[in-house]
């Protein structure tokens, strides 16, 4: 049995006030034991959240973070400094960090590096362009971000790494991808794991989808074989609509 995980990214949304009341809120819902709940909000809030969430099992994440340990690099955020609030984990790769921040396969490469050395966890984000997608080049853009971006770690690495299967016409665009599309990808994903580590390393990483998941399509997404949870965006920014989904698992 994988791990079941929901986590929720809330990209540049709530500032310390509106965190707090969600989070004030979200404590109280009672949730089913055996999901994963993970919430990502910015910078500003980790240690807020880390602080409100410890002894409710809910994993505080950030949503990046530089590849390098101090220096000058203006308005970047360390390994160190997420530690040091509380944060053990951070999700990399995501579309957006790649589109507007020109992060690269290589760059990620260099991020993942830098979080397992600090024993950090990782949701590394993978997903093609609508135009991969209707050219049929998809299959082969994944695996070209995960074999640039991710391969290099070792077997062991694997325990700390979740991969998320965000195909990037599906974010925040209302347009989610058939469960038939998810599953097709994810068990591609884990093939390709398989493939250059090993059957038990591909079976146990959990593999989430992200890209419009909404309350009333997250069940038939996470029902799918190699579906393990989803990463939420816009959906995780109300403690219903995130409940909704967290409770889709049962
Ligand atoms: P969305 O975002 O759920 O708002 O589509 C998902 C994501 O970008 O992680």
């Amino acid at each position: 049995m994988r791990r079941k995980i929901v986590a929720g990214n809330w990209k540049m949304n709530y500032d310390l006030s509106e965190t707090e009341s969600f989070l004030s809120s979200f404590k109280e819902q009672v949730r089913p034991e055996d999901v994963e709940v993970m919430i990502a909000p910015a910078f500003t809030n980790l240690n807020h959240a880390f602080k409100s969430l410890r002894d409710h099992d809910v994993k505080v994440v950030a949503q990046n973070m530089h590849q390098c340990e101090s220096g000058a690099y203006t308005g970047e955020i360390s390994a160190k400094m997420l530690l040091s609030v509380g944060v053990k984990s951070v999700i990399l790769g995501h579309s957006e960090r790649r589109e507007y921040f020109n992060e690269t396969n290589k760059t990620l490469a260099e991020k993942v590096e830098t979080a397992l050395k600090h024993e950090m966890a990782i949701i590394f984000c993978v997903g093609e362009e609508e135009d991969k997608r209707d050219n049929g080049t998809y299959f082969d853009f994944v695996k070209k971000q995960l074999s640039e971006g991710l391969f290099h770690i070792s077997k062991e690495d694997w325990k700390s790494v979740i991969v998320a299967y965000e195909p990037i016409w599906a974010i925040g665009t209302g347009k989610t991808a058939s469960p038939e599309q998810v599953q097709e990808m994810h068990e591609f994903i884990r093939n390709t794991i398989q493939n250059d580590f090993s059957e038990g390393v591909a079976e146990g990483v959990p593999i989430l989808y992200g890209g419009s998941v909404k309350p009333d399509n997250a069940k038939e997404i996470f029902s799918k074989e190699d579906v393990d949870g989803g990463l939420i965006g816009g959906a995780s920014l109300e403690v219903e609509s995130f409940m909704k989904i967290i409770n889709a698992f049962k």
